[in-house]
């Protein structure tokens, strides 16, 4: 059992349950709103940015000393993974694959060089890593603790403004089922289609990364693969998702696999239980039809 372990997390539950289960006492660290669970959770405002946090953050990490940081693997998440390392004198585990406690250190495997090998690492305490959403997915273990306020500021850096994604955020990584787009939609024009669709799927909403990061059809935390989400969903369906193996990591723990794809060789097709193979603009209303 670890003594002290630090999160910092902004949604989900996953992180923070862990570390309830691995350490005598947790901090939480995140947005005032957004989680709760640990024995002391330390909230800053909403519409701060994290970045204007890191100081605070370190101050409580340097009170804390705690053997273990868990960071989400997001933008903020990074951030403040590179910062506590820097200040614990250790470095961060980047999109950690599994995680082990024992009692010399944290044993952790990720991908690299792409996704074509596993790293296997044993760090010893104090250790940071960063988790990737589904990757300590399990039962839920809350505490109810006391919750303080931090309120940083870092001479220079002024908050300009904050603007709405627009996206609802829900939880990808525990979803059910997942509808997945890739570049292959071919527009933003279609993404109220696929809205749509994942309305009458009861379903999430992923995206590839290039969908994320060169169409900016959504924020990049809903983007599935070695460096994003790894789902756990009982289906996953691709729209105009190539089927890559950085991609496709993400949902080797899926249970059915459908694709839409035109190419019908592409490497999706070898990985799905059944393709569609035609194009997604035609496909994707008569799916939607085909439902009602
Ligand atoms: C180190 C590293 C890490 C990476 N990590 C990730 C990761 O975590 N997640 C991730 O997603 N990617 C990751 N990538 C990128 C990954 O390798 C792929 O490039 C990416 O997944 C491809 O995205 P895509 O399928 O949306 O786009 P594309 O590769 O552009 O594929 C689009 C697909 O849509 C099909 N298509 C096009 N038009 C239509 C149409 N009208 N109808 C039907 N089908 C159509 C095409 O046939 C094609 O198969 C990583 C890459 C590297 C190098």
């Amino acid at each position: 059992m670890l003594k002290n372990v630090l999160v910092f997390s902004l949604s989900g539950t996953e992180l923070i349950s862990r570390a309830n289960a691995v350490a005598e006492n947790t901090v939480l660290v995140t947005a005032a709103g957004a989680l709760t669970g640990a024995d002391t959770v330390y909230t800053y405002p909403a519409e701060s940015s994290v970045a204007l946090q890191l100081k605070a953050i370190a101050d409580v990490a340097a009170e804390l000393q705690p053997e273990l940081v868990l960071c989400e693997a997001t933008a903020s998440g990074r951030l403040v993974a590179g910062y506590l390392a820097a200040l614990l004198k250790t470095n961060s585990l980047p999109d950690v694959q599994t995680l082990e406690i024992t009692d010399a250190g944290l044993e952790s495997t990720r991908m690299v060089y792409g996704g074509s090998f596993v790293k296997a690492e044993s760090v010893p305490y104090p250790a940071v890593a960063i988790v990737g959403g589904g990757v300590l997915l399990g039962d839920e273990n809350l505490k109810a603790g006391e919750t303080k306020e931090l309120s940083g500021t870092v001479e220079g850096l002024e908050l300009v403004s904050v603007s709405e994604s627009g996206v609802s955020m829900g939880n990808l990584a525990g979803a059910k089922r997942v509808v997945c787009v890739g570049r292959g939609l071919g527009s933003a024009d279609n993404l109220p289609l696929v809205d749509e669709l994942a309305g009458l799927l009861d379903a999430e909403i992923g995206c590839t990364r290039p969908a994320a990061e060169e169409e900016n059809w959504y924020p990049k935390n809903r983007y599935i693969g070695i460096s994003g989400v790894m789902l756990k969903s009982k289906m996953y369906l691709g729209l105009g998702v190539s089927g890559q193996m950085q991609h496709m990591i993400g949902t080797r723990s899926c249970g059915s696999i459908f694709a839409v794809n035109k190419l019908e060789g592409a490497a999706i097709v070898d990985e799905a239980d059944y393709t569609l193979v035609g194009n997604v603009n035609t496909a994707l209303p008569a799916i939607i039809e085909k439902l009602k």
